[in-house]
């Protein structure tokens, strides 16, 4: 018995030591940063955080653009043209990124790129972002260094059908069980650190059925050791170097 308790402790660790920092949005809480810019993800891949996250959206031209909310500078961004968005800059001074242009940056990077594609209003529109995103992962040869989430549930289903099989997809809405995303081929639940807490059995139930768990936005010390505690997998965070901190043996 108390071998067995030994070894239950030893494998305990051995997980603990497999979570990971996602950055969310890029590692922009920095001089010369700002959120879902080329430089938050360079400077996430600096401090050798295991993933990046940033924002997907297409304008009506159809250019996939880097960007967290539905505007930018007041124009809604899926019923704009490119080229009134093109000359817009963030506030580090960077020019807004296409997805082209973020994904390029990753090719040279080590980090995981962690695409998250917005709900578009437009259906159809969202179903062409979809394929669009996956298409431009493959031209550029990053099909490997990539997952996908998404609030959408149709954009996750587009998603899960033109990514290659094995790419793992993420449910972010929250309102799913681990077992109703898994007849829906998904990887994981990346869910909010405040409906985790309600359910804090789908972590057991996600692993149980070979899927992995990510919780996002963990900023705070106490729902960093509480993510850490309950073995997340991958942990989303605006404060990656304290995370990293945290994790390290
Ligand atoms: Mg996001």
């Amino acid at each position: 018995m108390r071998h067995l308790i030994m070894l239950l402790l030893v494998l305990a660790s051995v997980d603990a030591s497999a979570q990971e920092v996602i950055c969310h949005r890029g590692y922009w809480d920095r001089e010369g940063s700002a959120q879902n810019s080329i430089r938050s993800l360079v400077k996430a891949d600096s401090i050798g955080a295991w993933g990046s996250e940033f924002d997907v959206w297409m304008t009506a031209d159809g250019v996939l653009v880097v960007n967290h909310d539905e505007t930018f500078e007041g124009i809604t961004i899926e019923t704009a043209k490119w080229k009134q968005l093109k000359n817009m800059r963030l506030k580090n001074g960077e020019p807004l990124p296409k997805l082209e242009q973020m994904l390029e940056c990753g090719k040279g990077l080590k980090t995981r790129l962690i695409v998250e594609m917005k709900p578009h209003t437009n259906r159809s529109q969202e179903r062409k972002a979809a394929e669009k995103i996956v298409k431009m992962v493959k031209k550029l040869g990053l099909e490997d260094r990539v997952e996908y989430i998404t609030f959408s549930y149709q954009g996750m289903k587009d998603l899960k059908k033109y990514a290659p099989e094995g790419t793992p997809v993420y449910y972010l809405n929250g309102e799913l069980s681990p077992s109703q995303l898994a007849e829906l081929g998904m990887a994981g639940i990346d869910y909010n650190i405040g409906v985790m807490r309600e359910h804090p059995e789908w972590i057991d139930e996600a692993h149980s059925l070979g899927m992995k768990v990510n919780v996002w936005t963990v900023n705070s010390d106490r729902d960093m050791d509480w993510c850490i505690n309950y073995g997340v997998d991958f942990i989303t965070t605006n404060a990656p170097e304290k995370l990293q901190l945290k994790l390290a043996p």
